[in-house]
């Protein structure tokens, strides 16, 4: 039996996976203790959700908030807190003609007149929107 190459070449992809998600990650830790603050600050002793928002356009993946978000409360006040994301879609307005639309829907160019410069209206969020406490 020689098939020892593969596992090797899964743990690579598993690494590159893992370091992918390592600004989420980060993120995640500054947002949790933020949110710790804010709790005892207000003498809020149990959050049943966190909201945040991610704009399309963010450099933010939320799948990655969500694959790190255990890792990131474990041991802490939102151990048992739901987290939530609401995407805000990329929207954008054309500097030639004016019309505004979806920058990834159209793909980047006006729908009205195939211009590609535009200003963004919406989109770059990244921010808590919410904190539910019990
Ligand atoms: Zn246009």
């Amino acid at each position: 039996m020689a098939a020892s190459a593969r596992p090797q070449r899964r743990a690579d992809a598993a690494e590159k996976q893992a370091g992918a998600g390592l600004h989420e990650l980060g993120i995640m830790f500054n947002i949790v203790s933020t949110v710790e603050n804010f709790a005892r600050a207000n003498g809020v002793a149990v959050i049943d959700t966190l909201v945040l928002q991610v704009g399309e356009l963010s450099p933010v993946v939320p799948q990655y908030l969500h694959a790190c978000y255990p890792a990131a409360v474990d041991g802490t006040l939102l151990q048992d807190t739901q987290l939530k994301i609401e995407m805000v879609p990329g929207n954008v307005r054309c500097e030639d003609c004016g019309a505004t639309y979806n920058l990834l829907q159209e793909q980047r160019v006006c729908p009205q007149c195939c211009g590609q410069r535009y200003a963004i209206l919406s989109g770059r969020e990244f921010l808590i929107k919410e904190i539910v406490a019990r």
